[in-house]
């Protein structure tokens, strides 16, 4: 056996053919990396919808075996459910709600029809506990403000006697009180659930598609968010939004979401004027009648929406000297506040949870 020298042209057409292949492997390598996952990605199932005034969006991590039309359809379901639940909970019209506040408008009693009593229970337990500073009966007050509808915005605050007036009216009705069958006469009172309802929908939205036999489920209420088992094998992660944002503090952290809970904010940056040099926001206090002062941003993290909503404003309107008592009073330890200074405040049951953005900085209080 001989072995022939290579010829200079034989080793150039070697190195080429080498040259081309190891590329086209290393190309072929990328691509195979940088596609898609199959069975991961196109396991979330995602539709974005306008209920209740603000954007829902709702996301189902479907098993394999879960027809990804199944799960659409689902989605489609509650969007017709949070539309009745819409319908019913306005403050004004031909709903259920519309036609409790047009009875009181009349001075007259309202039946409060069955479906309702439980969510009116648990705003009467929330406003017990938080010694009326969650109150649905705060209806007029908000409008004498005008945070209830966009197109009558004020640009100045209301005249302090009207809001007196309306603080006493307050003050002087009855509670809602068990049985919850029934409520009134209250002379001024207009019942408005604006504070618990958006959380409690997302409980709504949770049970239904786990009864559908969806447990991986996150939905998104107008950036108040409710959550449950995983996406896939990473937990579902939520942003919790800087009240103040500027280009490079979108953000103030981050959250893995553990099982079942809600992640539900208040703010004062949701519906505001601002009138010589002051914010007059929609998170009004029913003692003073006036926008609650000293936070810009309160996150409760509980098992539960409804809790989880009405107290996010429970603890907006106690404020910086209150919202650690006012969280111990309702039960509930995850808790991040933001006061007026820009000081971020998290309990220590939170605090170790929480993935703080670049540059945010916050104190963990026990
Ligand atoms: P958002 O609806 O902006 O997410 P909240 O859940 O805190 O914020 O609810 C605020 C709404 O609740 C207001 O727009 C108003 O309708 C009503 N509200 C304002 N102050 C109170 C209060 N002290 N107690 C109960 N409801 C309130
Ligand atoms: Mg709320």
């Amino acid at each position: 056996m001989t072995v022939s020298p290579i010829s200079k042209q034989a080793f150039t057409t070697m190195f080429w053919r080498r040259l081309i292949v190891g590329t086209g492997l290393a190309l072929f390598f990328a691509w195979l990396a940088m596609r898609p996952q199959p069975g991961a990605d196109d396991r979330l199932v995602k539709r974005d919808f306008l209920a209740m005034g603000t954007l829902f969006s709702v996301s189902i991590y479907r098993d394999e075996e879960q027809p990804a039309a199944d799960a659409e359809a689902q989605i489609s379901a509650v969007e017709r459910m949070l539309h009745d639940y819409e319908h019913r909970w306005t403050v004004d019209g031909d709903g259920e709600l519309g036609r409790i506040n047009a009875a009181l408008a009349a001075g007259e009693t309202a039946d409060v029809p069955r479906p309702m009593r439980t969510l009116f229970e648990r705003a009467a337990r929330i406003t017990e506990l938080s010694q009326g500073r969650f109150d649905v009966r705060v209806g007029a007050l908000v409008r004498l403000w005008g945070f209830d509808d966009e197109t009558r915005f004020r640009t100045a605050p209301p005249e302090a006697a009207a809001i007196e007036r309306t603080v006493a009216a307050l003050a002087a009705a009855p509670k809602l009180d068990a049985p919850f069958e029934r409520y009134g006469p209250a002379d001024g009172v207009l019942l408005d659930f604006g504070a618990i309802a958006k959380g409690d929908a997302t409980d709504l939205t949770v049970q239904h598609l786990r009864e559908a036999g969806y447990g991986n489920v996150i939905v998104n209420a107008g950036g108040n968010l409710r959550a449950s088992g995983r996406r896939g094998d990473r937990a579902w992660r939520i942003g919790i939004r800087h009240p103040r944002p500027d280009a490079s503090h979108r953000l103030l952290a981050t959250l893995d979401i553990q099982g079942d809970e809600a992640v539900i904010t208040s703010g004062d940056y949701e519906r505001y004027f601002e009138y010589d040099g002051r914010r007059y926001h929609h998170l009004l206090d029913p003692h003073s009648g006036q926008p609650a002062r000293g936070l810009q941003a309160v996150t409760v993290v509980a098992d539960n929406g409804a809790l989880a909503d009405a107290a996010s404003t429970a603890l907006f309107v106690a404020g910086p000297g209150h919202w650690r008592e006012q969280a111990t009073a309702l039960g509930l330890d995850k808790v991040l506040v933001v006061e007026d200074s820009g000081r971020i405040v998290v309990t220590a049951a939170l605090s170790g949870r929480l993935q703080l953005a670049d540059g945010v900085i916050a104190e963990t209080v026990p």
